[in-house]
Formats: C-alpha cells, sequence, structure tokens
C-alpha cells in the first residue's frame, strides 16, 4: 500500500471539498452527521464496480474514479434528485500513489462539477473493488419513478446512445469521443432536474435501451412502439459503426438498441407537457429526442422509417416476447 490506511484517507480523500451546510460532520469521525433539507425526500443509491466485471482491466485509474460516481449520479438523475452527498468504499490490491492521484482526480472533479462532497467512506485491502454510495434531494413527493407512464405518453432519450457499447466493441481502435463515453460517462443530472412535474416515469439506461426502457413499462405492464430509426446516434458513432442495412441486424440498429454503458436517460412525457420538455431540454447540451410511444399492449416493439418492423438480435430479446415478460 502507498501507506497505511489513515495516511491514504488523509493524503488522497480529505481535501477542500465544496463546503456543504447540510453536511454537519464529513470525513473524520466515527460516521457523516448530515441534514436534509426541510420539505426535501432523500435519495439514496449505490453501486459497486469489479476491475475486469465493470470495466476491463486496463482502465486508467482516473476513469474507474470518474465512473464509480458518475453512475450513481445517474441514478440520482433517473429519480429527478439533486446530487448532494457520497460515500467510498474502496479495496486497493496495493496501489501506487499515482494510481490513488489519478482516481482521487477523476472522482472529485466530477464530484465538483456538482457539488457534492465526499463525506465517508472505508478503505481495504484486497482485489480492486470499488463501492460509491450517492445522497441527494428531491423537493418532498416530487420524484421521477420508474412506475407512471401510461398509454399515449411519448418516450424520450437523452443525448445519445450506443457510443459507450461501440467503444466496448472496437476496443483500441475506437475513436476517442467514443472511447470517453464509455470511460467518462456524463450523469444527466441537469436533465432529470428538468422533468420533476412533467414526466410521468423515468429510468437511467445502463443496461441497454430496450432492457431499461422494458423495466419502466413493466412497472404498470405497459408496452411501447419504438421507431428504431429516430434513435439519436452520435456522428462518431455514424463515422465509426456503418449504415443500418435493410432487414438485417447491424451495429448502426443493434448498438443504440441493446448495449449499455451510455447512461442516458430515458422518460416518459404525457402529450400535454411534451412542448415544455423539448423546450427546456433543449437549453442542455445533452438535449432530448422522442423516439417512441407508450402503448397498453405489453411488449416493446420496433419499427423502422419505412414502416417494417426492426426485430432486435441483441441480448434484450427476452423484452420482445409477445407477452412482454418472456
Ligand atoms: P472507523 O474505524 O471508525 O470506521 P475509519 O478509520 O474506517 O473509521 O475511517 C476514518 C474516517 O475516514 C471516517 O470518517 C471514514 O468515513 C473516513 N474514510 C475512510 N475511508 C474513506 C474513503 N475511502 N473515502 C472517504 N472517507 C473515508
Ligand atoms: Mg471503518
Amino acid at each position: 500500500m502507498a501507506g497505511t490506511e489513515f495516511e491514504i484517507i488523509q493524503r488522497y480523500f480529505t481535501r477542500k471539498q465544496p463546503g456543504r451546510v447540510d453536511v454537519i460532520a464529513g470525513i473524520g469521525d466515527d460516521a457523516a452527521l448530515l441534514r436534509v433539507p426541510a420539505g426535501m425526500d432523500l435519495v439514496a443509491c449505490i453501486d459497486t464496480l469489479v476491475a475486469g466485471v465493470h470495466f476491463p482491466q486496463q482502465t486508467s485509474a482516473a476513469a474507474i474514479g470518474h465512473k464509480a460516481l458518475a453512475v450513481n449520479l445517474s441514478d440520482l438523475a433517473a429519480m429527478g434528485a439533486e446530487p448532494a452527498w457520497a460515500t467510498l468504499s474502496l479495496t486497493l490490491p496495493d496501489n501506487a500513489p499515482s494510481w490513488l492521484e489519478d482516481f482521487a482526480q477523476g472522482f472529485f472533479s466530477l464530484a465538483e462539477r456538482h457539488r457534492v462532497q465526499l463525506v465517508g467512506g472505508d478503505t481495504t485491502r484486497g482485489p480492486l473493488v470499488v463501492t460509491v454510495q450517492a445522497h441527494g434531494f428531491v423537493p418532498a413527493g416530487r420524484a421521477l419513478r420508474r412506475q407512471g407512464a401510461q398509454p399515449g405518453d411519448r418516450i424520450y432519450v437523452t443525448g445519445t446512445l450506443g457510443d459507450a457499447g461501440l467503444a466496448l466493441q472496437l476496443q483500441e481502435t475506437a475513436a476517442s469521443v467514443l472511447r470517453s463515453r464509455l470511460d467518462f460517462p456524463e450523469p444527466r443530472v441537469d436533465a432529470g432536474l428538468l422533468l420533476p412535474g412533467l414526466a410521468s416515469a423515468a429510468i437511467d439506461i445502463s443496461d441497454g435501451l430496450l432492457a431499461d426502457l422494458g423495466h419502466l413499462l413493466e412497472a404498470d405492464d405497459l408496452g411501447a412502439v419504438i421507431e428504431v430509426d429516430a434513435v439519436p446516434r452520435s456522428d462518431a458513432f455514424l463515422a465509426s459503426a456503418g449504415p443500418g442495412e435493410a432487414g438485417k441486424p447491424s451495429r448502426f440498429y443493434e448498438l443504440p438498441l441493446s448495449a449499455g454503458d451510455d447512461y442516458e436517460l430515458c422518460f416518459t412525457v404525457p402529450e400535454q407537457h411534451c412542448a415544455a420538455v423539448e423546450h427546456r431540454l433543449a437549453t442542455l447540451p445533452c438535449g432530448c429526442r422522442a423516439i417512441g410511444v407508450v402503448e397498453a399492449r405489453p411488449g416493446i416493439r420496433c419499427q423502422r422509417a419505412d414502416g417494417e418492423d426492426y426485430l432486435p438480435a441483441g441480448s434484450g430479446y427476452q423484452h420482445f416476447a409477445e407477452d412482454g415478460h418472456g
């Protein structure tokens, strides 16, 4: 180890942070002492990243630090919550100071941008495992849920889909824009904050659009039609993935539908709020795009621009069984 557990905490994780008035005591006591602002609900989530399972072994320390926090902020975003606090459980083999330095840099630069304060954690020795817990606030009773969509609601996604999946496929040959979508996903916190009161349901896309939209729809026994050509794809994706071929599964169709790791938001909006949502999200770099409509009939049906059905070949296939639960 680069030092004792105490030295590691002191050197890398006890730094000047955005002092939040809702943190009464952060790192350094037996536990963090925190105050939820009046009128707010507390939203809590946790995610563990295991080397070789959740990220390739050769992933940079900065990317691991960023991603461990980003995946949690993405969950908060999907609830419409404003991030506030994080705790970090770090299991390290015997890492070099440079690794810890880079990890902390990746973690804290994202934390600072979202005014998230690291308020505690745990540090142990073992195979590399990073667990981050994040907490945020949402005005009482206003959190976005997976539940709540209605037939006729429009389905939207933020940003672009398929970039991270393509980076994983292309490995070293992936364009740097695609690579950074995989290593440094940008949690859509700002988008999530604009949605309470307008969106009827929301989820973040960590396992692929069809799988995660499937969870949202299953919460109410609903289905959907997705316009597969309307799913937003980045210029970098289009340049590397090649065009879609009629009647054939291809990267062009499969990755945006079924690949994970993009951490965009997918949400449903009743017709009367669609204009407001589009107007609000147009002010953000990620924007949003309508890609389909919720239906009463369970299951997700994919349709191409020429009106033909598209039958996805990807891993989310079981979600398209006729009964919607297959
Ligand atoms: P205890 O033995 O009481 O659990 P520790 O020695 O584990 O205390 O931790 C001391 C302090 O350092 C605590 O406030 C704890 O939350 C914090 N801490 C430990 N590891 C980390 C970490 N990786 N990141 C942030 N804070 C940490
Ligand atoms: Mg401890």
